[in-house]
C-alpha cells in the first residue's frame, strides 16, 4: 500500500478533461469544441442512418449468437476493411454478407488474395481486427518495435497526442523524434522542414507516422505532388510508412480520395515499375481517381512482376484504420491493423506474431461493432446510404467552416467600426481584422485556429466555449444556432 501511495498523480488526458469540464458547466449557452466527435445540427450525437438500418437488419437475423471471434477477428469484416483501404474492383452484392469465421491461416486473415482466383496475387497484406484506431496504433507499435526494430519513430509536430503515449507505452525502446509539420506564420504545411528532417535524421527501417487524411490537429494535408515526393523518399531511404487512417470518407466525403495517399504509397513501394512518379504524372487527376475507385489489379500485376527486384529491400508499410468517425461508432471500438509486405516475403511469421500479441492483449476482438460495419459494407443499399451519410457529415462541417469564418469577420468589422468611432476622441488605433481563411481551407473535423493559450483560457472562463489548449477546435460543435455566439466570443478574445 505504501508503494501505491507514492505513485505520482498524472494530469488527466486533455481531450477527456475538456469534455468533463464542459459537462460540469451549467451555463446554458456553453459550447464544446473539444472532443473529436461528430455532432448534428442540433448539437447531438448522430447515429448514422446506415448504421441504424444495419442494426435493424441484425436484430431481425435469427440465431445471431455471441460466440468468440477468431483471434484475428472477423475475416469477412477484415476483407471489407482492407478493401476500403486499398480499393477494390468488385463491390459486394447484397447477398455476400457472411458471419462465418474461417480458420486463422495467414491467407484467410489477410484477405489479400484477389477474389478472382485466376488472377495472380498483387498484394501481400495481413489484417487484424483491433480495438478501434488506438488499438491498431498500439498493435502496430508493439509489433514493429519487436520485429522491425526501428531506431526511431518519427511523429508529426503537432499530432494527435496519443501517438506519443502509444509509442511510449507499447514501444519504449524506440526513440521518438518529431518532424516539423506546421508553419505557424503562414498557417501552412512545413513541407521543406518535414523533408529535410527525414532526409537528415531518418535511417533505414525507421517508422514514420503519417496521417492518411484530415491531419489531426492541423486540418492540413499534403498535396498529391507532395505525397509523391514523400513516397519516393520512403522508397529510396527504405523508411517504414505507418498510416493512421481515422477519417477515411470523413475528410472529403469520398472514400477513394481520402485513401489516395495510402494507395499511392502501396503502388510506389510494392506495386509499380521503377518510375511510378512519371506514370502517375501522365494520368489526369480524374483518371487516377477512377482507377483507384475501380482497382487497377491488372496494371499492378504486370508492374509487380517487372519490379520485384527493385522492391526486394523495402520492409513494408502498415495502416491503423478506425471506424469510429466514419461510422459514428466511437464507443464500439471497431478498427483494423493492416500490414502490407513485399510479395517476396512470406506473411506466416508476421501473422503468427500478431496472433500472439493479440492473444496476450485482448484474446479476440469485440463482435458487435464489426458486425455493423460488415453489414453496411456488404450490402449495396446500406453501403450507398453510408456514402450519403459520409457526405452529410463532411458537407455539414464544410458549411460550418464558411459560416464561422463569415461570422467572425463580421464581428471584427463591427468592432473596427466601433473603435474608429471612438478613435477621434482617444487617438487609439483600431484593431486590424485577422485573416480567418484558414478555417475554410483546412479539412476534416478540426481547425487549428491559431488561438493562443490565454485566448483559449479566456474563451472557457468568460464565454463557456471549450477547446484544446493548442487552439484546436472541433468544428462539429458549431451549428447555425450557436455560430454567432462562438464568433462573438472568438472576436472578443482576439481583440
Ligand atoms: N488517430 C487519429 C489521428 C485520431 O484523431 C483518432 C481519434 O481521435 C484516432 C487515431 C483513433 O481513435 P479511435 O481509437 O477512437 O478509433
Amino acid at each position: 500500500a505504501a508503494r501505491f501511495a507514492q505513485i505520482p498523480v498524472l494530469p488527466l488526458d486533455e481531450a477527456f478533461a475538456v469534455t468533463a469540464e464542459f459537462k460540469a458547466d451549467a451555463f446554458p449557452q456553453k459550447v464544446s469544441l473539444g472532443a473529436g466527435v461528430y455532432r448534428d445540427e442540433g448539437g447531438k450525437p448522430w447515429v448514422l442512418p446506415s448504421v441504424k438500418k444495419a442494426k435493424e437488419k441484425l436484430h431481425q437475423t435469427p440465431n445471431l449468437d455471441h460466440e468468440y471471434l477468431p483471434i484475428q477477428g472477423s475475416d469477412p469484416f477484415l476483407q471489407l476493411a482492407r478493401d476500403l483501404v486499398f480499393g477494390d474492383s468488385s463491390l459486394p452484392s447484397s447477398n455476400s454478407s457472411s458471419n462465418s469465421s474461417s480458420s486463422p491461416s495467414p491467407g484467410s486473415g489477410s484477405g489479400s488474395r484477389s477474389k478472382d482466383n485466376t488472377k495472380p496475387q498483387t498484394k501481400n497484406v495481413i489484417s487484424f481486427q483491433t480495438i478501434s484506431g488506438t488499438g491498431a496504433n498500439h498493435l502496430g507499435a508493439q509489433f514493429l518495435a519487436q520485429h522491425l526494430r526501428p531506431k526511431h519513430v518519427f511523429i508529426s509536430d503537432p499530432t494527435w497526442a496519443n501517438h506519443h503515449l502509444v509509442w511510449t507505452v507499447a514501444a519504449p525502446d524506440v526513440v521518438q523524434k518529431t518532424y516539423p509539420y506546421y508553419h505557424p506564420a503562414s498557417r501552412s504545411l512545413d513541407f521543406d522542414g518535414w523533408l529535410t528532417t527525414l532526409e537528415n535524421e531518418a535511417v533505414e527501417n525507421d517508422v514514420v507516422i503519417l496521417h492518411a487524411c484530415a491531419h489531426n490537429p492541423t486540418g492540413i494535408d499534403p498535396t498529391r505532388e507532395q505525397w509523391e515526393v514523400l513516397a519516393q523518399l520512403f522508397k529510396r531511404k527504405r523508411l517504414f510508412a505507418f498510416f493512421d487512417s481515422a477519417y477515411q470518407g470523413f475528410a472529403t466525403g469520398d472514400l477513394d480520395m481520402d485513401a489516395w495517399a495510402m494507395r499511392h504509397f502501396q503502388t510506389v513501394l510494392f506495386g509499380s515499375g521503377p518510375e511510378p512518379k512519371t506514370e502517375t504524372k501522365t494520368k489526369t487527376e480524374s483518371e487516377t481517381e477512377s482507377s483507384a475507385t475501380a482497382g487497377n489489379d491488372d496494371e499492378v500485376v504486370v508492374n509487380v512482376q517487372s519490379s520485384t527486384q527493385h522492391q526486394q529491400g523495402h520492409p513494408g508499410l502498415c495502416i491503423a484504420q478506425s471506424f469510429a468517425k466514419n461510422f459514428g461508432l466511437y464507443g464500439e471500438r471497431v478498427g483494423a491493423f493492416h500490414l502490407s509486405l513485399p510479395l517476396s516475403v512470406s506473411p506466416a511469421g508476421a501473422y503468427s506474431q500478431l496472433l500472439r500479441l493479440t492473444r496476450a492483449e485482448i484474446s479476440n476482438p469485440p463482435l458487435f461493432g464489426a458486425r455493423i460495419v460488415q453489414t453496411v459494407l456488404s450490402d449495396v443499399d446500406l453501403r450507398a446510404q453510408w456514402q450519403q451519410d459520409l457526405q452529410t457529415m463532411s458537407l455539414r462541417i464544410r458549411s460550418v467552416r464558411g459560416l464561422l469564418r463569415k461570422a467572425i469577420e463580421q464581428q471584427q468589422q463591427q468592432q473596427q467600426q466601433h473603435q474608429q468611432q471612438q478613435q477621434s476622441s482617444s487617438g487609439s488605433v483600431a484593431t486590424a481584422i485577422t485573416d480567418w481563411s484558414h478555417l475554410e481551407s483546412q479539412i476534416g473535423m478540426f481547425s487549428y485556429t491559431g488561438l493562443t493559450v490565454p485566448q483559449v483560457q479566456r474563451l472557457k472562463e468568460v464565454h463557456h466555449v471549450y477547446l484544446m489548449r493548442n487552439g484546436r477546435a472541433s468544428l462539429s460543435g458549431v451549428n447555425e444556432h450557436n455560430v454567432h455566439y462562438v464568433a462573438a466570443a472568438i472576436a472578443e478574445v482576439v481583440a
